[in-house]
């Protein structure tokens, strides 16, 4: 489960990709500073695992983490092979959805590539380049599947996908606007399209902005064009969330406190992008640690105790489960909870729901 960061150059990709990894990766005023992409690994915001330790005197506190690709470089003619072009396609076709950075701030210091201030037309360069590249691969796809076709019906369907996706594609739209079935979508996801992608909108926005960021002009772009494809918008300074990344966990409240926030941009940006992949988490809690585990929505018990050990999920017996919030609601007592009636014993067709405490039953 990866996600990439991509942007034009001088956004604010570094800044924010080094508040996610704290670790100061070069982030300097030119064009292709970050040439190899880097991963950064970022914990997922839970505070029901630091509530489970206490009542279990857990040793340890393990949150689940998410990880980020640093996608640099990526430049108008992109897909034309400009800049470091091709390279950086590729490598967000191994990535599960999209981060894209959009410059909302003004910094007199920091030169744009293409100018001013404009983030739709950042946008618009940048979707371009995926959607040309989707378009290249349709377009030679499609010749192959037309042949094909002649002699083999089950590739109908197929035909009948390329055309519709470049159409949409000719629109200069992108291929997550697409209106599909099940079986037309499944199909397209199998050719691992880039514009049709997940996708999180990040506005990045001053400083000074914090705060008032419906004032930004720049931000209300971002959102109206990102509704037109049914995305998420994330607002952030990434100058202050890297900031912030180097503050302890005291330091850290204060500091958001005194910018009348709850949380960080970042813990807004990993909750989006666990939304984004349809990700939620199941928890365990115990003396030696209190955890929280990702899964696929949707996921049955066996998977995801597959998620701890693939020995749980062989020799899977039961699980035994209590929804987080009934647990808190009996003052975070067991014996209570389960009195109550209120730990229930599931087998292997049940559906994991977040915030699950589970135990699992196995056979070794
Ligand atoms: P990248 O090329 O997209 O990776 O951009 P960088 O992260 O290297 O940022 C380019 C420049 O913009 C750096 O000098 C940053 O300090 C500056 N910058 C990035 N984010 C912000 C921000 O939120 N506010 C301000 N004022 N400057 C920023």
């Amino acid at each position: 489960m990866k996600l990439g960061i991509v942007g034009l150059p001088n956004v604010g990709k570094s800044t924010l990709f080094n508040a996610i990894t704290h670790a100061g990766a070069e982030s300097a005023n030119y064009p292709f500073c970050t040439i190899e992409p880097n991963v950064g690994v970022v914990a997922v915001p839970d505070e029901r695992i630091y509530k489970l330790a206490e009542i279990y005197n857990s040793k340890k506190i393990v949150p689940t983490a998410i990880e980020f690709y640093d996608i640099a470089g990526l430049v108008a003619g992109a897909s034309k092979g400009e800049g470091l072009g091709n390279k950086f396609l590729s490598h967000i076709r191994e990535v599960e959805a999209i981060v894209h950075v959009v410059r909302c701030f003004q910094n007199e210091d920091v030169v744009h590539v293409s100018g001013g201030i404009d983030p739709l037309r950042d946008i618009e360069t940048i979707n371009l380049e995926l959607m040309l590249s989707d378009m290249e691969l349709l377009e030679r796809r499609l010749e192959k599947s037309q042949k094909l076709a002649k002699n083999d019906k089950s590739l109908r369907l197929e035909v009948e996908v390329i055309k519709k996706a470049l159409q949409v594609l000719e629109e200069g739209k992108s291929l997550r606007t697409l209106d599909l079935t099940d079986d037309e979508a499944a199909l397209l996801r199998s050719f691992n399209m880039l514009s049709s992608k997940p996708i999180i909108y990040i506005a990045n926005i001053s400083e000074s902005d914090v705060g008032s960021e419906e004032e930004n002009p720049y931000v209300n772009q971002v959102k109206e064009f990102a509704a037109t494809e049914g995305a998420e918008v994330v607002v952030v300074s990434a100058e202050i969330e890297e900031e912030i990344s180097q503050l302890d966990e005291e330091e850290r409240k204060e500091f958001l406190a005194d910018l009348g926030l709850t949380e960080s941009g970042l813990d807004k940006l990993v909750q989006a992008s666990y939304r984004l992949l349809g990700l939620i988490s199941f928890l365990t809690a115990g003396e030696p640690e209190s955890r929280a585990w990702t899964i696929k929505r949707g996921t049955p018990a066996p998977q995801a105790a597959g998620k701890i050990h693939s020995d749980i999920e062989r020799g899977f017996i039961r699980a035994e489960v209590i929804h987080y919030d009934d647990l808190m609601a009996h003052g975070g007592s067991m014996a209570s909870a389960r009195e109550k009636g209120l730990v229930r014993i599931e087998g292997k067709d049940y559906i994991m729901k977040d915030g699950d405490v589970v135990h699992f039953r196995f056979n070794v």
